[in-house]
């Protein structure tokens, strides 16, 4: 009887998928990011201006650098940062 796929898995797929588009910061950029945006693991890159790649105000403490997060993960920013 084949096993029923564990969720995690279905998220390991997803942090490949992140992987594989994942991004580097340019010089001046860097990551952005409310509380939210830590517990949901979808910190956004900030450059010049006063919005995120993405287009996210930047109106909280960026709480991302305050929790020491490293990695991009809002999948916009990722896209545009790419282009
Ligand atoms: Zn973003």
């Amino acid at each position: 009887m084949p096993q029923k796929e564990p969720v995690h898995s279905q998220i390991k797929d997803k942090m490949r998928e992140l992987d594989a588009r994942s991004t580097k910061l340019k010089p001046g950029q860097y990551l952005f990011g409310g509380r939210g945006d830590v517990w949901s693991g979808t910190a956004h890159i900030a450059g010049e201006g006063s919005c995120t790649l993405c287009g996210k105000p930047m109106l909280s403490s960026n709480w991302v650098a305050i929790e020491g997060v490293t990695e991009v993960g809002c999948p916009k920013c990722i896209e545009i940062n790419n282009r």
